[in-house]
């Protein structure tokens, strides 16, 4: 394992890892780090739920009609 990650660092890197896009040793690193980091550890929690609670905001908020038009004026956009 590499010199200890700060949460500093973590942030970004944990997004990455989230995504499922860190190259492995990185991850690995990540792991180690939050498996001794409560502030990383409530971090994930928290980013995890962030996108599920959007996604039924969304859902219950916008009307059909209201994301056809959305889609008609981004389309018009491109
Ligand atoms: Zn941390």
């Amino acid at each position: 394992v590499s010199p200890a990650l700060t949460c500093r660092d973590g942030v970004e890197l944990l997004m990455d890892y989230l995504e499922g896009v860190l190259p492995e040793p990185l991850s690995r690193d990540i792991e180690a780090h939050v498996a001794g980091c409560p502030r990383c550890v409530a971090f994930l929690e928290g980013y995890r739920e962030t996108p599920r609670i959007f996604r039924s905001a969304t859902a219950a908020d916008v009307p059909p009609e209201l994301a056809a038009s959305l889609r008609r004026f981004l389309a018009g956009r491109r």
